[in-house]
């Protein structure tokens, strides 16, 4: 099953990810995590990174287009995957297109996760303060100033792509502002549809 989240930042599509690796066994390919891991391991990607994401904008389509490519041939994704924070431009929507086809792959659906926008200033503070609470290591962009940059990137690249997987058939929407479980349960409930092909 090949699956993509879609969703502001603090949409929780990070939590709701998780839980899909656990119940369908498939990686979460998170775009934010693998660039993460690249700028502390200090690599030349990581490099050009930092400080792009540091503020709060997007990264080039050319690297994270490279990084994904390279991810989706490894083992562990050959079953499926869950894309996570990617595409986030429409370039990069066709550039996924063109990896997967290349493999005689496509995608089986497309989860938005809606949520009202200021609803994701105050999730983005709680998640400071719980992983403050416990020592844990602060994100560089979850400050206000960059977070409000990364809520407008994604207002003018990502939201646009509602529209373009609207257009393919592939698009499924759920209600991100329900608790937790009940989220899980839409997004269990749109896969199963999209896979029986409904
Ligand atoms: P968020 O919680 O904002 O969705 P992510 O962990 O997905 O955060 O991404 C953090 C940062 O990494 C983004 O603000 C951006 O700089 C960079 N990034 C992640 N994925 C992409 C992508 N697909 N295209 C461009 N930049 C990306």
């Amino acid at each position: 099953m090949r699956l993509i989240l879609l969703g502001p930042p603090g949409a929780g599509k990070g939590t709701q990810a998780q839980r899909l690796v656990e119940r369908h066994g498939i990686p979460q390919l998170s775009t934010g995590d693998m660039l993460r891991a690249a700028v502390k391991a200090g690599t030349e990607v990581g490099k050009r990174a930092k400080a792009v994401m540091d503020a709060g904008q997007l990264v080039s389509d050319e690297i994270v287009n490279q990084i994904v490519a390279e991810r989706v041939d490894e083992a562990d994704a050959k079953n499926g995957f869950i894309l996570d924070g990617y595409p986030r431009t429409v370039p990069q929507a066709e550039a996924l297109n063109r990896i997967l086809a290349e493999k005689g792959r496509g995608l089986d659906a497309v989860i938005e996760l809606k949520v009202d926008e200021t609803a994701l200033v105050k999730r983005m503070e709680k998640r400071v303060a719980e992983t403050i609470a416990a020592g844990g290591t602060v994100r560089a962009d979850d400050n206000p100033e960059s977070f409000k940059k990364r809520l407008v990137e994604y207002r003018e690249k990502t939201a646009p792509l509602s529209a373009y997987y609207a257009r393919t058939g592939e698009l499924r929407t759920v209600d991100g502002m329900a608790d937790i479980d009940d989220v899980t349960r839409q997004i269990e409930n749109a896969v199963a549809a999209a896979t029986a092909g409904a």
